[in-house]
């Protein structure tokens, strides 16, 4: 089956093809965090299925090349920011920093780019998009000295929302851009400066003031990726205004068509509502921590419901993923002790010949189902029933004896290929730096044959919480529990 996408723009599922004509290059714009605070994992759910979205095209081959925004100047930053009395850089870096960290916890890839609204170069993008727009009479200043895009001047507004353009036609415009609280009508470029701004303010031609948050998107995708982008990614909150808007300003700029295929993930709910930070009803990846769960819990337990549609968070659903998770660990194991028999008996002390260790159970195809489920529109559902059910099969295959060790070896490949796109393995990927040196050190000691020093130094890894294991690919170091 070819890879397809449910495309918000056409309400259809729709088979991708991206732009780039040799068929590599793939073109992704994520709209990021808005650094006021700590992301909640509602936000996570988004940026997870962003993660998702791009492991899985990588695993397919393609070039992904991927812009975040980090919004570090809104209403809410500002309004932080004078709350503290601090300058506003100085509010938001914690929070970017933050932002960073949480990634790395539940191993969400790095974008290419995270460009920053308050970058130089960035404002000025946003103006030279604006003074375009003004001159194509698409925009306007106000006689609050803001400029507004005119949404009676772009007929396709509302066509991603599906919204009745007469009924938008009929409103009036709005000044906020906290999009929650935003209307439909005529939205801000540029927002003139109000003493609630203090000091931040930037020069431009319509007077000192601040970009609006739709622009920012627009600039930074065109500057970064160029005019027409393949995917464009975030929650369904997103959709209107802020991806309308998007739309209206950047192809009102280039008369291109801006992207191919709009994805939007479904909120993550807490009994029913969209967590949110203007509810109070979030908890942080931090909260979720503190409660002993592991990033890579957190991880599945955000992703393993298909993004489209609605996760409801409960303690039960992390209980879940915390079984599921110790589940592969523990296959994971077994598969491991089952093919170092071979690196323990190297071929030639083996007292049998190599065709008893034939086993019955059948050697993974590539994927196994397991890429075709996600090619189907990220069905994670259908690729974790691909994962738990050869975890039932290759179990029983191991209980019965009838699983040898090469088959076991292809077994981890299969996994650790899978396992590139899932990223819920317990494999560490970088080891803290003293393990780093205790592992290298007995590494030394065995090629110098000194077992006692081997098994010294396995003893003190064991001691500090971590697995020493010889592999035919040499040396391998786990967490002990594979947390
Ligand atoms: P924000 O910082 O509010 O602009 O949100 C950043 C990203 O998280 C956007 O793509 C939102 O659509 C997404 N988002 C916000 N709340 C939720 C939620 N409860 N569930 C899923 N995604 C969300
Ligand atoms: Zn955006």
């Amino acid at each position: 089956m070819a890879l397809r996408f449910f495309n918000t723009y056409s309400r259809e599922l729709e088979e991708f093809h991206p732009l780039d004509p040799a068929g590599h290059e793939v073109k992704v714009y994520t709209c990021g965090p808005t650094v006021y605070s700590h992301a909640h994992i509602g936000n996570f759910r988004a940026y997870l299925f962003e993660d998702l979205l791009q492991r899985h095209l990588e695993l397919r081959g393609f070039n992904v090349r991927r812009v975040m925004n980090i919004t570090d100047v809104d209403d809410k930053t500002i309004r932080g920011s004078r709350a503290e009395g601090v300058p506003l850089e100085q509010f938001t870096s914690p929070f970017k920093k933050a932002f960073f960290e949480d990634l790395d916890t539940l191993l969400i890839k790095r974008a290419d780019f995270f460009p920053e609204a308050t970058d130089p170069k960035q404002i000025a993008a946003m103006i030279e998009m604006i003074k375009t727009l003004v001159a194509r009479g698409l925009a306007y200043q106000a006689e609050d000295k803001s400029v507004y895009f005119r949404i009676n001047r772009f007929p396709e507004y509302g066509r991603l929302a599906h919204f009745d353009l007469a009924e938008l036609r009929s409103t009036g415009r709005v000044k906020s851009d906290e999009y929650d609280k935003e209307h439909v009508g005529d939205f801000a470029l540029w927002k003139a400066w109000d003493e609630e701004d203090g000091p931040v303010k930037w020069e431009s031609p319509w007077g000192s003031g601040r970009p609006g948050w739709h622009i920012e998107c627009s600039a930074m995708a065109t500057q970064l990726l160029g005019e027409q982008l393949d995917i464009h990614c975030g929650g369904v909150d997103n959709i209107f205004p802020h991806h309308e808007a998007e739309i209206a300003q950047t192809e009102g700029c280039t008369g291109k068509k801006f992207v191919r295929y709009w994805l939007h993930c479904a909120h993550l709910l807490v009994e029913g509502q969209k967590m949110s930070k203007s509810l109070g009803n979030f908890y942080t990846l931090r909260d979720v921590l503190a409660k002993g769960y592991s990033g890579r819990e957190v991880r599945y337990a955000l992703m393993r419901v298909h993004y489209r549609a609605p996760l409801n968070f409960t303690w039960e659903g992390m209980e879940e993923a915390r079984q599921a998770i110790g589940r592969v660990d523990d296959w994971v194991r077994r598969l491991r002790e089952k093919a170092e028999e071979n690196v323990q008996r190297p071929m030639s002390n083996v007292q049998r010949p190599i065709e008893e260790e034939q086993g019955t159970i059948e050697r993974p195809q590539t994927s196994n189902g397991f890429d075709e489920a996600l090619d189907d529109d990220l069905n994670i559902s259908g690729a974790l029933g691909v994962l738990f059910e050869t975890i039932r099969e290759t179990n029983r295959a191991l209980d019965l004896g009838s699983l040898d060790s090469s088959a076991a070896s292809a077994w981890l490949e299969w996994w650790e290929r899978i396992d590139r796109v899932l990223a819920i393995g317990g494999e560490e990927r970088a080891l803290p730096p003293e393990i780093e040196t205790l592992g290298e050190a007995r590494v030394q000691a065995r090629l110098a044959k000194d077992w006692r020093k081997s098994d010294e130094l396995r003893d003190e890894l064991a001691a500090r919480g971590w697995e020493a294991r010889d592999t035919k690919d040499g040396q391998k170091i786990t967490r002990r529990g594979g947390t």
